[in-house]
């Protein structure tokens, strides 16, 4: 059994997969070939955002997104310690300062009421990130952001697809900065990602940012990087598109009838998630304090589990430096809590089954040994 099943996608949309690689092989223009403008016109219709500029990845999306604001040497960024260390680690490749902030226990999303305490002279902006496919509570972030004049951007490399009051991800802030990373709910065969954003001077210094600052050929207005996303992946995430609204809605069953198998597992407890947004899971991700047995027990049982993330940012060697190690108790309880279990729009219901009936088993088991 597969964490996530790509290959059972690729057997279901193979024929447009194929043919939409072929075009690009018959027309040669791998760089900034037709499909890049065609994707970013699909997925501006998708989200809603008025801008859509696609990169090399979700990483890149970060980097250049902050290129983009102008973020200085010393300027300070509050994001969460709960997540893929990109997030925090664009901040400090461009000489900024990630200050984090704890999360929520349930949602494991940033705790928008702690943001504005940790509000300085140098806060430029805030990078929530809407974990797990849900989004954070952007409309709470913006207004803190609007009363102090700061930049917001989402990351939403686990939440493409996911809505929040009837608007999308990645359409919710200055910027969205999504992933196409396979395994992410809009995946391509490599790596890739995008930007989005309605204003029309930050797009504009995206899109040159992606091309080493060009404004027009061999014109250098300023330092950018080589952050183009290739037209093969552009044309494998536009054949993925085909199937792509009813992944979401199978997500979200999937999700659904996790939640209903596992509600009254002794020893589970789920994610929550906000009534007034849903969730895409880019994970299905449950909080268990018998994580070693249940990993142990499901791997024997040949089901892949993870973990979305055991160790806080900074509790990373690399971050220790921009945050107290006592500053996000509940970031640090999250990681030792938090399992990954096998999520795919192609999951069978047999499959699901299977991983509750062995869930169930070896918790019932950790129960009666304690005892
Ligand atoms: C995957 C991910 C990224 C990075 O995306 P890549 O495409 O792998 O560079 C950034 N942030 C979060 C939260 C992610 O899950």
């Amino acid at each position: 059994m597969e964490f996530v099943d790509l290959k059972a996608q690729y057997r279901a949309l193979k024929v447009q997969i194929d043919e939409r690689i072929q075009r690009v092989l018959d027309h040669g223009q791998y760089i900034m070939g037709p499909e890049v403008a065609e994707l970013e016109e699909k997925l501006v219709a998708f989200t809603g955002a008025k801008h859509c500029i696609t990169v090399a990845s979700g990483t890149e999306a970060l980097l250049v997104s902050l290129m983009a604001m102008g973020l200085k040497p010393g300027d300070e960024v509050i994001t969460t310690p709960f997540t893929f260390a990109a997030t925090a680690e664009m901040i400090v490749l461009l000489g900024g300062k990630p200050v984090f902030v704890d999360i929520e226990p349930d949602t494991c999303n940033i705790d928008a009421n702690l943001i504005e305490a940790k509000i300085s002279a140098r806060t430029r902006a805030i990078m929530p990130v809407s974990l797990y496919g849900q989004c954070a509570d952007m409309d709470e972030i913006n207004a803190i952001a609007a009363r102090h004049g700061l930049l917001v951007i989402e990351d939403a490399a686990q939440s493409f697809g996911a809505t929040y009051k009837d608007r999308r991800s990645c359409n919710l802030s200055t910027f969205g900065c999504t992933s196409f990373f396979p395994s992410k709910p809009l995946g391509c065969y490599g790596d890739g990602g995008a930007i989005f954003t309605s204003d029309d001077a930050l797009a504009q210094a995206c899109r040159e940012i992606r091309v080493h600052g060009q404004s027009a050929r061999y014109t250098h207005t300023r330092v950018g990087v080589g952050g183009r996303m290739d037209t093969l992946q552009c044309a494998i995430v536009l054949a993925k598109l085909n199937r792509f609204d009813w992944e979401l809605t199978t997500r979200k069953s999937i999700g659904d009838r996790y939640g209903a198998l596992l509600r009254n597992v002794p020893g589970i407890r789920l994610l929550a998630v906000r009534s007034d947004r849903d969730c895409v899971w880019a994970q299905y991700t449950v909080f268990t304090t018998q994580r070693a047995s249940v990993q142990a027990a499901l791997h024997a049982a040949g089901i892949p589990t993870m973990v979305h993330y055991p160790k806080p940012i900074h509790h990373q060697p690399a971050y220790a430096q921009h945050g107290l190690p006592e500053c996000c108790p509940q970031s640090q309880l999250a990681g030792e809590l938090v399992i990954s279990l096998p999520m795919s729009p192609d999951l069978t219901t047999t499959q699901q089954e299977n991983v509750v009936h062995r869930l169930r088993a070896t918790l019932g088991q950790v129960g009666s040994a304690k005892t």
